[in-house]
């Protein structure tokens, strides 16, 4: 039995296999940066010593060729590849250049389409990427934090040292009317110490389309900073209501994904963001040597949470699909711990992150631990999205 059946209650399971349409790769499992929130390097689990540093040219082979067959026994036209890390990066242009050489060859005269999307700390981005990246259609998104003040008090090299300077630099290449096309967004994980909208002026400002605010990976047994002592309490949602706030008045030029996704949701239309929602999770994890992994950030919970004890060598998609633990994250509401499944807003929040669940004594039969942070924003956001919509109708009718 993997580890994430042995702490999932599994007697419940689809009929029906998801074929999966993201395939996140683990390109390189070693970083430039040390951030101490890191789930790779500095949470639950440190399997990463074990890894390779890059991934190799056979496992790439492989990789792509079980995607080929995954793709033509269930008729997909085209999927999603994001290279990630570590820092995706880290082993040059020429390593990726490869990677998606590979891919091309793989897929060529397949009719099936792909894109490439990496997802980066963007300090190693260069103008020959950049390039490359033009002509082979691919898109990078940046993680920052917010200005030098909040950024670097995570987001360090393996000396300690600060990264936004150098980041900036990088952010207005990549935000030049050269290589803008393939810039993705950014990637915003919340410090409740931070002021929401000084960080959210900071980010809008670069313009760049899309803004990814993320929960730290923490859960009942770690709790968050500010909710040590109580869960209920909310920072973390009136963070997020206050940056909501910033962005509603605004001129709402960038996306940013969890408010969309809320708003969208309220009105039937899916998510955006793996993160909430009861949509089936199409996405899985390749390890740098080859391992198939469920959502890598459930290595933040413990070590090894996030193995299912596949690799593409002995396994293909299929199998990986049809097992239990990667099917409890299709079943929707049925999926959820019992208070989940009685909340008003389940449709909406989905039951939180999967690894924002967890706890030894009973696995993940357990709301988020950002549960009441979460409520606290869907319903705002409903309330602001509802008062906006009467007044214009008012405005209207009158
Ligand atoms: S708000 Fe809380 S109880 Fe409701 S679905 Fe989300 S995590 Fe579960």
């Amino acid at each position: 039995m993997n580890a994430i059946a042995e702490v999932l209650p599994i007697d419940l399971k689809r009929e029906t296999i998801v074929p999966f349409h993201t395939f996140l790769w683990k390109v390189a499992s070693r970083c430039n940066l040390n951030c101490s929130y890191c789930y790779v390097y500095n949470l639950g689990d440190d399997r990463w010593r074990e890894q390779p540093h890059f991934m190799s040219e056979s496992v790439a082979r492989r990789v792509a060729q079980r995607i080929l067959d995954h793709c033509r026994a269930h008729g997909k036209e085209h999927f999603r590849i994001v290279f990630h890390g570590g820092e995706p990066l880290l082993g040059g242009f020429s390593h990726i250049e490869t990677l998606v050489t590979i891919l091309e060859s793989t897929f060529a005269d397949s009719g099936i389409r792909f894109h490439v999307g990496i997802q980066s700390n963007g300090l190693l981005f260069s103008e020959a990427l950049g390039d490359f990246m033009l002509q082979h259609k691919m898109s990078i998104g940046v993680s920052t934090d917010g200005p030098p003040k909040y950024n670097d008090r995570y987001r360090v090299d393996h000396q300690g040292r600060p990264s936004t300077a150098a980041l900036e630099e990088k952010l207005t290449l990549l935000l030049s009317p050269a290589y803008r096309p393939i810039f993705a967004g950014v990637l915003c994980v919340i410090d409740i110490d931070s002021d929401p909208v000084e960080v959210f002026d900071y980010l809008d400002a670069f313009n760049p389309g899309s803004i990814d605010f993320l929960f730290p990976l923490d859960n009942h047994d770690r709790r968050p900073r500010g909710k040590e002592h109580d869960v209920r309490v909310t920072p973390y949602g009136d963070w997020l209501i206050a940056a909501f706030d910033r962005w509603w008045a605004g001129s709402g030029k960038n996306r940013v994904r969890i408010f969309n996704s809320i708003v969208r949701q309220a009105y039937g239309l899916p998510s955006l963001v793996e993160s909430l929602g009861l949509d089936p999770v199409d996405l899985v994890v390749v390890e740098t040597n080859g391992e198939i992994e469920a959502v890598d950030s459930l290595k933040s919970a413990y070590n090894g949470a996030a193995r299912l004890g596949y690799n593409v060598f002995d396994h293909d998609f299929d199998t990986v699909a049809s097992d239990a633990a990667v099917q409890r994250r299709q079943l929707g509401a049925n999926e959820l711990s019992e208070t989940c499944r009685q909340c008003h807003v389940v449709n909406i929040c989905g039951g939180g992150y999967l690894p924002h669940r967890y706890a030894a004594a009973n696995g993940f039969d357990n709301p988020s631990v950002y549960s009441t942070d979460l409520e606290k924003l869907i319903l705002h956001i409903h309330y602001v999205v509802r008062s906006t919509l009467a007044a214009e109708l008012e405005s209207v009718t009158a």
